[in-house]
């Protein structure tokens, strides 16, 4: 048997997901058309729109990454300014994408166990110099989520296209795209819908998306022909990633077999619950407060002892079956534990079986 992910992704995935692969399909075939054109409807409808009130979906070869490169650097023109809301190390990617391509963007940095402060976005929208800004969702760095709907009100009254990275969220936190004033939100394959790595995949507002045309710096990150190119013929501008593509409509139908998105949230919650009460039994402290830790994945401190070496605790874990996360908070020693992809409660508990067995083993 495979080992358990306890991951932000590559996740755990059904073998049903796995099997929806067995097939080779050309690019051109109908039936794979078929796929795509299901996918890209079904994924609006996850975010409480559709065609008809306005939006689309564009898929775009490449891991999560390749999606907000995409967003970031088709989407805001040479004149434009964006704002960075920063709590975590994918709000600094972002930041990171936004310097590669000569885009004008400013900072907004907060700690990463808090959310960036509504009040001074505000101070700063005020001047008048943004166009766009951009937040995070979950960011993963810690688990903490971000109120994308506060500055998605912030964002319309102050009348700037708003981007949001619901990479590890979306699929498992109900999100109302219309609703949140959103304009492009970008996830991926291999996250809370529970496919394989391949794809990532931008809902955007129409309207939003048209401005795009000819603004992009990069021929295969092109936002806007990618959406052309599907549009006309259904097909992709270079190779896709047809097996992933075969498996993540399996996952979608999946994730409505087993009641959609609030029924997600509610079984990741239920491994949060188990996973935290254990954990805390354990010994173990988090690193956010309650209030701002979402269920999507938990960050623990290294317990404070000198029996505790990290790398020492991950090997038997894995040698048991289970692989956690290491942290990637800059000011805290932490490891995570994620609690999505196709994982249950039981899962959970041999997990914290496992690594009750490791502690009194390692003697911290
Ligand atoms: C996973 C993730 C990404 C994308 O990472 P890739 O390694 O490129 O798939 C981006 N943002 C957030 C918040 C994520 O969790």
């Amino acid at each position: 048997m495979d080992k358990l992910l306890f991951t932000p992704g590559p996740l755990t995935t059904s073998m049903t997901v796995k099997e929806a692969m067995l097939h080779d399909l050309g690019s051109r075939d109908l039936s794979f058309i078929k796929a795509v054109r299901e996918i890209r409807k079904e994924l609006l409808a996850l975010g409480h729109v559709s065609q008809d009130t306005g939006y689309e979906t564009v898929i775009m070869q490449g891991s999560g990454t390749f999606g907000v490169e995409s967003v970031i650097s088709s989407v805001v023109p040479e004149s434009g300014k964006l704002l960075v809301l920063i709590n975590g190390a994918y709000g600094e990617r972002i930041a990171k994408i936004a310097s590669v391509h000569k885009i004008p963007y400013h900072t907004l940095v907060c700690d990463e166990d808090q959310t960036p402060d509504p009040q001074e976005t505000e101070e700063l929208l005020t001047d008048g110099s943004f166009t766009h800004m951009v937040i995070v969702h979950c960011e993963t760095t810690s688990g903490i989520f971000n109120p994308i709907d506060a500055f998605g009100e912030l964002a319309e009254k102050y009348g700037v296209t708003y981007i949001v990275d619901s990479m590890s969220a979306f699929g498992a936190v109900p999100v109302d795209i219309a609703a949140c004033h959103i304009d492009f939100l970008v996830s991926s394959s291999n996250k809370c819908i529970e496919g394989v790595p391949g794809f990532s995949f931008v809902i955007a507002q129409r309207d939003s998306l048209i401005k795009c045309k000819d603004q992009a710096d990069t021929l295969v990150l092109d936002l806007y022909a990618q959406w052309i190119g599907l549009e006309n013929d259904g097909q992709f501008r270079f190779t896709p990633p047809t097996h992933a593509l075969l498996a993540f409509r399996q996952a979608l139908r999946e994730l409505a077999e087993e009641g959609g998105v609030s029924a997600r949230a509610d079984r990741y919650r239920g491994n949060f619950n188990t996973l935290a009460e254990g954990m805390s039994v354990l010994g173990f402290k988090e690193y956010l407060s309650r209030d701002k830790q979402g269920y999507i994945i938990n960050s623990y401190h290294y317990p404070e002892h000198a029996a505790f070496d990290f790398k020492a605790f991950y090997n038997k874990l894995n040698d048991r079956g289970f692989i956690i996360y290491p942290g990637k908070l800059t000011k805290a020693n932490c490891f995570r534990v994620g609690n999505i992809g196709r994982l249950y409660t039981k899962d959970v508990q041999a997990l914290l079986q496992a690594i009750t067995e490791v502690k009194s083993e390692m003697g911290f």
